[in-house]
């Protein structure tokens, strides 16, 4: 690993004025946040990341999960991953987000991982984090050998012909059906972003993922009021029962009333370049009857666009069962 300067800001503002001087806030970059550390320093051991300046933003007060006036919750960006899925009110509320994080990873990474690390984990595609091969996104214009290689956990939705990466985390798909929004606090002031709009789709700039900006420090994530009455799943198919990422994810949060479907959001992960939200499904299940029929007809609905790559077709298959599946223990729970 190269050698680095490691910092405790003591303060938020010293944190943002030390970041603002990195020449980009994506792949490459030359200052980094640690919040666990838990993507960022394993990415450096293999030097795909290798920051000159890293800060541990610890210390700053972004720790606490508190009500918001209105109903809804604020989350701290250091917020243990732990803390966040054992907290009583978002496993009454907000439950499709506990389940997922806590089939993400293992116990000790949870104890570690911070909510804003998570929203900002790394591919796992192996091209990536081998300094050895081309790769687009870790050194842009160098070509994509996943597009003829090994790409059966890669993306079948959102991709291009510059990247077919999957985003991996599954704290992230919850918050895509729960319509979060992130806090940014930047040398200029705070500004909020809705989630769909956080992560980027690759395009011709796969080295970009989010929206960040050099200086831009993540300071929380928000969720809206519950949905009073929501019946909430998070369903993962993976290699093995556990310490493994998705093939297929679906995060389900729907109300019936009298038998029908009266508000549905649906997220997919393991299958898009970001967290996959499906309006296609959500408008196939709304006002319909909460039954098999439905849910059938919003899988194929979800995967209609999927765009699968030599060795991923099975997902498509995979994430309609995924989806059916989780539809159905939500509409029986
Ligand atoms: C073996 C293994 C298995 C895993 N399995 C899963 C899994 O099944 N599902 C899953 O979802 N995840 C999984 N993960 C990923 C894990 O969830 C992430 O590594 C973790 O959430 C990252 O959080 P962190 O706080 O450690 O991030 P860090 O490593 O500290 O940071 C990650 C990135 O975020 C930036 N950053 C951190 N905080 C801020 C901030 N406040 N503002 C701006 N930038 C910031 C850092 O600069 C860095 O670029 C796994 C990880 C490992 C190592
Ligand atoms: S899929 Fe993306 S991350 Fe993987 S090799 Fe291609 S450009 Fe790199």
């Amino acid at each position: 690993m190269h050698t680095f300067e490691f910092i405790r800001p003591k303060d938020s503002a010293a944190a943002i004025a030390s970041a603002a001087q990195s020449k980009t806030a994506q792949q490459g970059a030359d200052v980094r946040f640690m919040g666990g550390g838990t993507t960022l320093i394993d990415l450096m051991k293999l030097n795909v990341e290798t920051p000159n300046r890293v800060l541990d933003i610890n210390r700053l007060p972004f720790d606490k999960i508190e009500a918001t006036t209105d109903g809804g919750l604020k989350i701290g960006a250091t917020v243990r991953n732990s803390d966040l899925a054992y907290d009583p009110r978002v496993q009454r509320d907000y439950s499709v987000l506990s389940q997922a994080i806590l089939q993400g990873a293992s116990a000790q990474i949870r104890n570690m991982a911070t909510v804003a690390g998570n929203l900002l984990q790394r591919t796992r595609c192996v091209y990536f984090r081998d300094t050895a091969m081309p790769c687009n996104k870790r050194d842009p214009g160098s070509g994509c050998p996943a597009i003829t290689g090994h790409n059966r956990t890669l993306a079948i939705f959102g991709t291009s012909e510059h990247c077919i990466a999957t985003n991996p985390s599954d704290m992230c798909i919850a918050l895509a059906a729960l319509e979060a929004t992130v806090q940014i606090q930047n040398p200029k002031g705070t500004r909020n972003v809705a989630f769909r709009d956080f992560h980027l789709l690759p395009g011709n700039t796969p080295n970009r993922e989010t929206v960040l900006e050099p200086g831009d420090l993540i300071t929380q994530v928000t969720l809206p009021p519950p949905i009073v009455g929501s019946k909430q799943v998070y369903l993962k198919l993976r290699d093995r029962a556990s310490y493994e990422f998705a093939l297929a994810s679906a995060a389900v949060v729907l109300t019936i009333a009298n038998g029908k479907i009266t508000t549905a959001r649906i997220a997919l992960g393991g299958v898009g370049t970001k967290p996959w939200r499906s309006p296609e499904a959500e408008a196939a299940l709304t006002a319909k009857a909460a039954n098999n029929a439905s849910f059938h007809q919003a899988a194929e609905a979800a995967l209609r666009g999927a765009k699968p790559q030599s060795e991923n077709r099975f997902k498509i298959e995979l994430a309609k069962r995924c989806l059916t599946h989780a539809l159905r223990t939500a509409a029986a729970s």
